[in-house]
């Protein structure tokens, strides 16, 4: 493909946005010149990159409505300030009154970290064992855990060890080690997403709202790319660190 093919996939997306805008503007011409002045978005969605899980089309919002951060699975870690950012602005500063971390089926960031993390015949005797950090020399020897050509293992072997893709996945390659060896994808899936209800929860984000008494929720949900429905899992929190 030539690169003005190429370039020219974009051009459906400018055109769309075209129309987009054009009809925004016809049904409510003040809506985004309102909107334009100032946000205050009542949810934070923490959600995967994955293109099948655009938060506001997928929950028919219009503009303004979603304070949003996407990563490969849906991942929300003390350590990432990225993530971490965009909750304490949305909440601290925007007064979002609710997080919603939002997990997906077939999710390709999981099941890479299942594959990766599944017991060994070396290691499924001990599940304890199992559980155990990775050591730096495990990690130095990370391959890449996302599907490739073969042209690619071939050239890109060498500089897997420091793959942000693969360093990203690690703390859900735990995860799924610290799983019963018979877990299902579905069952890291919402272990996951749970994993991300109880970070949120104990960040200091949500710590100091709850202790200015302000009423901050923070919700665990799942979104099935086949029906398009999202389910709510049950690990909403308003002012408790303890997450079911
Ligand atoms: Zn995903």
């Amino acid at each position: 493909m030539s690169s003005n093919a190429v370039a020219n996939l974009t051009l459906p997306l400018l055109s769309g946005n075209a129309a987009w805008a054009a009809q925004m503007n016809a049904t409510n011409s003040t809506f985004l010149p309102t909107l334009a002045e100032a946000q205050a978005p009542p949810v934070v969605w923490i959600g995967c990159a994955d293109s099948r899980v655009p938060e506001s089309v997928i929950t028919n919002q219009l503009p303004g409505q979603i304070f949003t951060t996407r990563n490969i699975g849906n991942q929300f870690h003390t350590n990432d300030d990225s993530a971490q950012a965009v909750v304490e602005y949305g909440i601290g500063h925007l007064n979002a009154s609710n997080v919603v971390v939002v997990g997906h089926t077939n999710c390709g960031g999981v099941k890479a970290a299942y594959a990766a993390g599944a017991p060994t015949a070396t290691d499924s005797s001990s599940h304890a064992h199992a559980t155990e950090p990775e050591s730096s020399d495990t990690c130095s020897r990370r391959r890449s855990y996302f599907a490739r050509s073969a042209s690619e293992n071939s050239t890109e072997e060498a500089e897997e060890a420091n793959d942000p893709l693969n360093n990203f996945l690690a703390p859900l390659i735990d995860l799924r080690r610290a799983l019963p060896p018979n877990a299902t994808v579905l069952d890291l899936t919402v272990a996951n997403v749970r994993a991300g209800v109880i970070h949120v929860v104990n960040s200091t984000t949500i710590q100091d709202a709850w202790a200015a008494g302000r009423e901050v929720c923070v919700h665990g949900w799942l979104y099935d790319l086949a029906s398009g429905l999202i389910q709510d899992l049950g690990f909403t929190t308003c002012s408790d660190s303890t997450v079911n």
